[in-house]
């Protein structure tokens, strides 16, 4: 089983262009039911803002590598997960 992982958020620029591509799986318009949510953290220490990711497990329906090829800042990878887990 296939996972997308946010592996740099810290590199997040809050574009959503992971959302929207997920939405357009889904054949969605706007961010209703979106399986990824990207919500700006505070950061009062620093002047730059900082994101979150939140993911459905259900995106594992979806095309992961699409999702993770269209992120410019390479946020996401992809782990294979073993299904047989003791
Ligand atoms: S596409 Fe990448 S940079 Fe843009 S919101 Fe998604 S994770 Fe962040």
């Amino acid at each position: 089983m296939s996972k997308l992982i946010p592996e740099n958020i810290d590199k997040c620029t809050g574009c959503e262009l992971c959302v929207l591509e997920a939405q357009r799986q889904l054949k969605k318009v706007g961010l209703e039911g979106a399986l990824i949510r990207i919500f700006r953290k505070q950061e009062r220490k620093t002047e730059y803002l900082k994101y979150g990711i939140d993911i459905d497990p259900r995106i594992e329906q979806l095309n992961l590598e699409k999702i993770k090829n269209i992120c410019p800042r390479a946020v996401y990878k992809i782990i294979q997960e073993n299904e047989s887990k003791i």
